[in-house]
């Protein structure tokens, strides 16, 4: 196994740190109707005039039906930002820890690490968007995570399963999998090998094929003392009601996000076949995502053209290994026929 040890991983002050106790975390009810006078509200009802549960409880019932995972391995945030800040606050001492991200890759790993004064060491995927294991295993050390984006964005591709198995074997650190796209793709979660390794913490969001970007819910899945220390150090009422309530309808109609999701992978079927045939596309990388990066003559005249038509995509030029690259969300079909429409029209 890795060594790993979650007591020697925190960081010294997060150990002994006590929960902010809230009114409602201090009493037992007595089963009958109860008459709130603790907590300084407002008593005239009006669907939110009280505060929110803190732990989510019956939006985590519901999501540990669909997960197949109990309710104590989850933690919910303001959106997965929020949760991937936590899991640094929680472990990364500033000015002194250091983490491992792999580019190209999701920026705020990087953001946050620059919020909390941590250091990034960046160990490159391949130039097919691949983990380079061996340079991955050569560098590990005493850094406290590592990031690990699969479907990763921006490329839209799976990594490669034995390589974070390699990882989570040797690292003594934290690895986060962040599955943001994990719905379009058939492969299965790491959710499900949280009882092997107990270094592992799974991260995903409502943001992408849950249809709910506007309402900034982030999940987390690790084992219970992880989800334990993260619940004591999380803003107390960090999920608002109305979030709770529109996740919750949402997660409950679940069958329906399935029939969205499948159609959305149809398309971005179609949508590769159809930048096949334009003429400046000049490689189209495998998506297991809703976006697909493509790789043009020239992307940011490119870009300023679509823009024009009033098409906003996105320039990941900028990027390690993504030199004149697009990134292309999968939108309606009537949105990506557009989309394909124009970019014929621009190809002279
Ligand atoms: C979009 C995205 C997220 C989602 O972030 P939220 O804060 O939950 O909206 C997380 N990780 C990756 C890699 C993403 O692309």
């Amino acid at each position: 196994m890795s060594g790993f040890e979650l007591n020697k991983l925190l960081r010294e002050n997060i150990k002994s740190i006590k929960a902010y106790s809230s009114a409602r975390d201090e009493y037992v009810s007595n089963g009958s109707e109860m008459i709130f006078l603790d907590a300084n509200e407002n008593p005239y009802e009006n669907g939110v005039n009280r505060y929110p549960d803190p732990l989510q409880r019956s939006l985590k019932e519901e999501l540990s039906k669909i997960k197949g995972i109990p309710s104590d391995q989850i933690l919910l945030g303001n959106g997965s930002d929020e949760v991937l800040d936590l899991i640094y606050r929680a472990f990364c001492e500033p000015h002194k820890d250091k983490v491992i991200t792999l580019p190209p890759t999701y920026g705020m790993y990087q953001v946050l690490a620059d919020l909390n004064a941590i250091e990034v060491q960046q160990i490159p995927l391949t130039d097919d968007f691949l983990i380079d294991t061996k340079a991955v295993l050569n560098n590990l050390k005493d850094q406290k995570l590592l990031f690990v984006c699969s479907p990763n964005n921006p490329s839209g591709n799976l990594l490669q399963e034995e390589g974070i198995e390699a990882i989570l074997n040797s690292f003594k650190g934290i690895v986060v999998v962040d599955e943001a796209y994990i719905d379009f793709t058939d492969a299965n979660s790491w959710i499900q090998r949280l009882d092997e390794y107990p270094n592992l913490i799974v991260t995903q969001t409502l943001s992408k094929a849950y249809g709910m970007a506007g309402i900034r819910l982030g999940m987390l899945f690790a084992s219970k003392e992880i989800v334990s220390v993260l619940n004591k150090i999380k803003p107390p009422y960090n999920v608002n009601e109305l979030t709770q309530e529109r996740a919750l309808e949402r997660v409950q109609a679940n069958d329906q996000v399935l029939v969205e999701v499948q159609s959305i992978i149809e398309s971005r079927t179609a949508l590769i076949e159809a930048l096949k045939e334009v003429a400046f596309v000049e490689h189209i990388f495998p998506s297991d995502a809703n976006f697909v990066l493509a790789r043009v003559d020239d992307a940011t005249k490119r870009y300023n053209q679509l823009l024009e038509k009033g098409i906003v995509v996105r320039n990941r030029s900028t990027q390690l290994h993504c030199e004149n690259s697009l990134r292309f969300t999968v939108g309606t079909s009537e949105e990506n026929k557009e989309l394909i429409r124009v970019l014929k029209t621009i190809e002279s």
